[in-house]
């Protein structure tokens, strides 16, 4: 897949990997994906991420639960546990184990496909 990458410097990558997905996860063509303020501020070190940026995205889901299989999507950004304390109160967006897509521990969504976790 394609992918702008951030690790010290932008990068246009034509041959990444597409990303693994777990249960609960779905696999997403991306066919747009909007850049933001935060990801200009990754670039200058935000949250010090390095992988694919954005988190802003519209796709079809080609890979993942079957049940999902062909739907069109956007995408919750924040990855949760749905296990920990905070989640299973109710507050999964401080999420103990949380990753943020293209923000925290989980690659992004520009261009090309990307990963992220949808609710069911
Ligand atoms: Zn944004
Ligand atoms: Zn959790």
């Amino acid at each position: 897949m394609r992918a702008v990458t951030y690790e010290n410097r932008l990068a246009y990558v034509a041959d990444r990997n597409d990303p693994p997905t777990t249960d609960g996860e779905a696999l997403v063509r991306v066919h747009m994906a909007g850049i933001c303020a935060t990801d200009l501020h990754i670039t200058q070190g935000y949250m010090g991420f390095a992988g694919i940026l954005g988190h802003e995205m519209v796709g079809t889901v080609v890979g993942g639960s079957p049940t999902w299989k062909d739907k069109r999507v956007t995408c919750e950004i924040n990855c949760v546990c749905r296990k920990c304390d905070m989640c299973l109160s109710g507050l999964s967006h401080h999420c103990r184990k949380r990753s943020v897509m293209g923000i925290l521990g989980r690659d992004g969504c520009v261009p090309g496909i990307g990963s992220t976790s949808l609710k069911p």
